[in-house]
């Protein structure tokens, strides 16, 4: 038999290494010999790469488990202290900022509305929330060991924001300032993308291996997760899909095209409507719009059902291309729930076909208006693992691969 040469030993340490890991995360607390009964490596593998993880701080073995006769095992725990995270959510009016461990649970957090969107004026407001966060960590073997920053825009591979038309930037670097002020390494994620990411890790979307996560926000942005994998397409920027033309003729976008998909369907169409078919000065703002819809203001209802439709128009476009298992509508027109998921359902009920309307389900974002910075966290987290040669996996069935 060929022996391996040591580069393919260090790989298949490195996925053993990961899958204990992972192991322990998700299923802990587990004993050693569970580990090996689970991933099928040996005690002994299992012993080194436990050994290993109790070393980095990653993984800590406390009291005793259950045992059916002679010594009680020792259990063994994923250490979430062993470090703290950053994410950011920018929004266009706002910036929600979180501090997590490294399971994702939020420490603390800090929002501000946003009123200017120059870009020296917003980088200074992040610098000064992430200052904060920073200040607000306890004690960790390594510290802060990552910010992720998710942005309404287009990202390139190389975590450049290309462009965010409702912010008005071209060509920010702004994972490098960000890296020069606090020297802790940055990933800037497409909003929609860290909102799929947050989502599938932690909320609606856990144990759904195909998803399409729908942000509704100012505008319209997709995060598409096929296999377990979130597909950002060959440059970095798949899944604009609020830019679908849903009218031939329609209105003018700042894409270039015509009637797309948010133009229709967004928390800036809510608005516009609102603004020509309500009288009272004020209606211009989400809170007001929730508020009149839980008194029966019959127009805010009608402008609501009609919300509804367009989601559910757009929807069909999306369920025929990818067939997922669900849509999961997030970000802030979320929580008008109650009132758009009779008109999106019966849009899709009468636009699709009899084998997509049984195999899709619409859910509504679990994790409400953490999704998007709970999923830029995250992604500093996975980007810390993969530094220390460990990844953290989402598939629920682990093997492991003898040496
Ligand atoms: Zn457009």
């Amino acid at each position: 038999m060929k022996s391996l040469r040591t580069g393919d030993q260090n790989l298949i340490k490195q996925i053993n290494k990961s899958i204990v890991l992972n192991v322990i995360k998700n299923k802990g607390p587990v004993s050693r010999a569970q580990i090996s009964k689970e991933t099928g490596l040996n005690k002994a593998t299992v012993s080194t790469m436990v050994a290993e993880l109790i070393n980095e701080s990653f993984v800590n073995e406390i009291g005793a488990g259950q045992s059916s006769g002679g010594r009680k095992p020792v259990m063994l725990y994923f250490n979430n202290h062993a470090g703290y995270s950053i994410g950011i959510d920018l929004g266009v009016n706002y910036i929600l900022g979180v501090l997590t461990d490294l399971s994702g649970n939020i420490i603390r957090e800090t929002n501000i509305r946003l009123n200017e969107t120059d870009l020296e004026f917003v980088r200074d407001k992040i610098i000064s929330i992430i200052d904060n966060l920073i200040q607000s960590a306890p004690e960790s073997p390594y510290g802060i060991v990552g910010i992720g920053i998710g942005v309404p825009g287009h990202v390139n591979l190389e975590h450049q924001i290309l462009f965010a038309p409702n912010l008005k930037w071209r060509n920010v670097y702004l994972k490098q300032m960000i890296e020069e002020k606090f020297h802790i390494p940055v990933q800037i994620e497409n909003e929609a993308n860290a909102g799929a990411h947050g989502e599938h890790l932690y909320g609606a979307g856990k144990m759904t291996p195909n998803l399409i996560y729908v942000s509704i926000g100012i505008g319209i942005g997709t995060g598409i997760i096929i296999n377990n994998q979130l597909y950002t397409g060959a440059t970095g920027i798949a899944g604009e899909m609020g830019h679908l033309t849903i009218e031939a003729n329609g209105r003018k976008c700042s894409c270039g095209n015509r009637g797309c998909w948010e133009m229709y369907a967004s928390e800036n169409a809510l608005l516009k409507a609102a603004r020509q078919n309500l009288e009272e000065d004020d209606v211009c703002d989400l809170d007001v719009l929730e508020s009149e819809a839980k008194k029966g203001n019959l127009k805010v209802l009608n402008l609501l059902n009609h919300l509804g439709e367009y989601i559910g128009i757009g929807l069909t476009n999306v369920i025929n291309t990818f067939n997922p298992q669900a849509v999961i509508i997030g970000n802030r027109i979320a929580r008008f729930e109650n009132w758009i998921i009779n008109p999106i359902e019966r849009i899709l009920k009468d636009r699709l076909s009899c084998y997509h309307k049984t195999n899709t389900e619409i859910r509504f974002s679990a994790l409400g208006k953490h999704s998007i910075a709970l999923g830029a966290s995250s992604f500093a987290i996975s980007h810390f693992f993969k530094e220390k040669k460990v990844k953290t996996l989402v598939t629920s069935q682990p093997t492991g691969l003898e040496e």
